[in-house]
């Protein structure tokens, strides 16, 4: 049986380990952190469980499709639940808009706020559905290896007749002419790491995910997400050990036959690299084993970085849902601080996530727990003192929404920044959620699947294909142990190397 060394246990790392398994390798993920689930990872303190990473749970049919192919279903492993409203949107102080999860009444919503937005939207949505069935049936399974994949007629014929390549922010602007709609309108793309702006109108597929399928909550957490991964994959035989660092990536005439680890060599047939691809690349491999250059990396647009609050309340809180989006500053002078003169936010948006206003067990009785999430530009000095300023900045800001200061009531705190990510994580600059989706960081023009100078050698996760977000590093996983599976052949069939292959 060849054996798969999969580093990291991330989404992408735990569903390439199953995926492969079940195409009958034998499959050890080395998780460098003493629990899995990689940036999705939860902390508990004081009766308080908080998501340290992730909390929107978008496109549930990733999950679903995932789950199936390792015979499995969604709902034998977590509870979801769909949040009505999805999210609520603060503007200013008494101004909070909360989005309704039922079409009708997001339409009478739209009408609401601008006359006729209702049937904007839906135009705007028909033609968001069209992109994302398009995008998740036949752009997103592939391992973007060359343009030649995305040659055929059904899909180029699909793409010409939609809007991909303008801006979303003029996309939006053609459909709506209320700021605070168009604003609402172009958030979701804010998770794929990029400026409205700077992002094609293929995205607009992210307002479908939003509107039409729903922001959903797995009760317990998103580490009731990770813990059903594990167990997928330990019931599919792979092996996930944790606290086992890899150090370095053995390479030998060319091709990768093992890691190195605190436990020494390990070897094996084929390496998969769901940690982060920079560090993957620049400090686990020798110079002439690199995919890319420093310069390389330098010049590429990263996801934001992230500065946390993980907060345990003596009391509930009221006005405030489960997940509250603070606008009530520019979109614009935010993201030119985080994109175009990478700076400490001067008024930075921000966004709370209480798990506990939809699921009691993640706080005690009576009690509330917080995670806020200040976007910041990757890179930046990251310094307690820093910290500090900003939880009194938002915790000002939040006063004013709820009438009353909230920081008597503070009885568990933790920050996390860009240095725990490096830290924790080894993140390329800190960054929160990988390499953006920028118009000329999309498909093959991200970072390879397959390394470009060592054999044997795969990449997954939300630095290459598709993106940032569970849903993508989900996809990511599965589509790069297709990719092995064509180029080495399954166990389970008459292999077809086109390499030679290393018994362990
Ligand atoms: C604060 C925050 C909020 C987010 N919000 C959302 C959201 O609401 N919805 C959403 O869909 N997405 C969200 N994301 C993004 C999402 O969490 C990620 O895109 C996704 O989890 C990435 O998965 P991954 O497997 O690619 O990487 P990771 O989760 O980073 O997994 C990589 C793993 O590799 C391990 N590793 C690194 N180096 C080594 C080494 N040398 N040896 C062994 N192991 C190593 C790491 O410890 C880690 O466990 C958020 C991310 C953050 C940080």
């Amino acid at each position: 049986m060849r054996h798969a060394l999969v580093i990291g246990s991330g989404f992408a790392g735990l569903t390439a380990a199953a995926s492969l398994a079940r195409k009958g390798f034998r499959v050890t993920v080395l998780e460098k952190n003493s629990q899995p689930g990689g940036r999705a990872r939860t902390w508990s303190e004081a009766g308080f469980t908080f998501d340290m990473g992730p909390s929107f749970y978008w496109m549930p049919e990733v999950f679903e499709r995932y789950f199936a192919s390792v015979g499995e279903r969604v709902e034998d492993h977590y509870q979801l639940v769909r949040l009505d409203p999805s999210y609520s949107v603060v503007f200013g102080p008494g101004e909070k808009w909360a989005l309704p999860a039922d079409p009708l009444a997001l339409r009478a919503f739209f009408d609401s706020k601008e006359k006729g937005a209702g049937a904007q939207l839906d135009r705007f949505l028909a033609e968001a559905k069209v992109k994302y069935d398009l995008g998740m049936g036949e752009l997103v399974y592939r391992p973007s290896l060359s343009w030649g994949e995305y040659m055929h007629p059904g899909l180029i014929g699909g793409l010409l007749k939609t809007n991909v390549f303008r801006s979303l922010r003029k996309h939006v602007q053609g459909h709506f002419t209320d700021a605070k709609l168009r604003l609402l309108m172009e958030f979701p793309v804010l998770f794929l790491g990029a400026s409205p702006q700077n992002t094609p109108a293929l995205y607009s597929l992210m307002n479908y995910a939003d509107m039409e399928l729903g922001t959903w909550y797995p009760m317990g957490g998103m580490g009731k997400v990770v813990d059903a991964f594990v167990r997928v994959a330990e019931k599919n035989g792979v092996e996930v050990r944790c606290n086992a660092n890899v150090r370095r990536i053995v390479v030998e005439n060319g091709r990768a036959v093992g890691v190195e680890t605190e436990r020494g060599v390990e070897r094996a047939d084929l390496v998969v690299a769901g940690a982060d691809y920079h560090h993957v690349d620049q400090q686990l491999l020798s110079e002439e084993h690199r995919g890319y250059t420093e310069r390389y990396w330098d010049k590429r647009t990263m996801a934001p970085s992230g500065l946390l609050f993980y907060l345990g309340f003596d009391r509930e809180l009221p006005d405030l849902d489960h997940h509250t989006l603070f606008f009530d500053e520019s979109l614009d002078q935010h993201s030119a601080e985080i994109y175009d003169n990478p700076t400490w936010p001067s008024k930075p948006l921000f966004y709370t996530s209480c798990a506990s206003k939809t699921d009691p067990s993640v706080a005690p009785k009576g009690k509330e727990n917080m995670v806020i999430l200040i976007p910041i530009a990757p890179g930046l000095t990251d310094e307690e003192s820093t910290r500090e300023r900003y939880y009194h900045m938002v915790m000002e800001r939040l006063g004013k929404h709820l009438g009353f200061d909230p920081r008597p009531h503070v009885v568990v705190k933790r920050s996390y920044s860009i240095k725990d990510l490096q830290a924790d994580y080894n993140a390329y600059r800190g960054n929160a959620y990988g390499m953006a989706n920028t118009i000329l960081q999309t498909g093959p023009l991200r970072p390879s699947m397959k390394s470009r100078k060592v054999q044997g050698l795969y990449y997954t996760g939300q630095l290459t294909v598709p993106g940032p977000g569970v849903p993508p590093a989900i996809i990511s996983g599965q589509v790069v142990a297709d990719l092995i599976e064509k180029e080495l052949g399954s166990n389970t069939a008459t292999p077809t190397p086109k390499v030679s292959a290393h018994s362990a």
